[in-house]
């Protein structure tokens, strides 16, 4: 059997914190009590919020907090070829089709359906998609993106839906109401998701799949948050023909008033901690680890 293969994937849009902390030592933690492999991967495709400082200092604080991890480091802003990749195969099964609504025209078509019943949410509360793009004609799509007009490219949920049969995954963790052991995944629960755009050719759901496929992540171990994206992640998995991982979702660590830590503050952030003498041990225990790992 080939060792298991974990990975922790953070986005270099701000310092860590302990929630960043807790979910790296886990699979560092996995990694070595498995014999397995342990990889780091940097999800930097967002080029506005993602910078090179934040990045430095996710492997300045990894490796204080005794983490060690394979090299070179997967940087996803250097694979958007594989991630065009990905997306022509899906628009070559007709399953992609491209959108042109501003976010203030989504929310205004959103307010006008909402006039009249609720309009449906995704499991993160975002509306769906309301928009009419899907039945826009070939020629029509052609013409406003020779115009310049910027575009989301979008999955066809329906058509892609109906290319899968019951679609599972194995969950090792837990999900938000205790969901454990084979769960159905519910990937029309998000609607027409976007896969890619025009200035980014892909999205966080589209190359997450693609590179967890292609390092060899077996178990992908990750916050509770990104429990329903799993629905999304299984499907694409399903229609590229990729292998599925096992997943096991952890739970989000929050500050004293019980929100879910988005921010590094003093209270949270493992460089301010560390600046008022906080150890690498002060921060297992903090998080609820033993304090020598496994
Ligand atoms: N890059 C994502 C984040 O920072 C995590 C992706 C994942 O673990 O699937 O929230």
């Amino acid at each position: 059997m080939p060792p298991p293969v974990f990975r922790f994937a953070p986005s270099p849009n701000g310092y860590l914190h302990l929630g960043h902390a807790y979910s790296a030592l886990l699979n560092f933690d996995l990694a070595r009590r498995t014999g397995g492999r342990f990889l780091l991967r940097i999800e930097d495709i967002d080029a506005i919020r993602c910078r090179p400082e934040f990045e430095a200092a996710i492997y300045e604080d990894l490796a204080w907090l005794g983490i060690s991890w394979e090299t070179p480091v997967r940087r996803q802003s250097e694979h958007f070829a594989r991630y065009r990749e990905a997306v022509e195969k899906l628009a070559g099964l007709g399953l992609i089709y491209p959108s042109f609504e501003s976010r203030t025209e989504i929310a205004r078509l959103v307010a006008q359906r909402e006039a009249s019943a609720p309009w449906p949410r995704d499991p993160d509360g975002a509306p769906l998609y309301p928009g009419l793009a899907k039945s826009l004609s070939p020629g029509e799509r052609s013409r406003l993106i020779e115009q310049g007009m910027p575009y989301a490219l979008r999955l066809d949920m329906a058509a892609a839906r109906a290319r899968a049969n019951e679609l599972t995954w194995i969950e090792l963790g837990e999900g938000p109401d205790g969901e454990t052991g084979v769960v159905s995944a519910q990937p029309e629960s998000w609607g027409d998701v976007i896969l890619a755009r025009k200035e980014t050719p892909t999205s966080y759901h589209l190359s997450v799949v693609v590179d967890d496929a292609l390092q060899g992540v077996t178990d992908v171990v990750r916050g509770r948050d990104l429990f329903w994206s799993t629905s999304v992640h299984r499907l694409l998995q399903h229609l590229l023909g990729i292998p599925q991982p096992a997943y096991r979702h952890h739970l989000l660590m929050t500050d004293a008033a019980g929100q879910k830590l988005s921010k590094s503050t003093d209270a949270t952030g493992l460089r301010e901690l560390r600046g008022q003498g906080a150890t690498a041990a002060d921060i297992r225990r903090m998080v609820g680890l033993s304090e020598s790992g496994p």
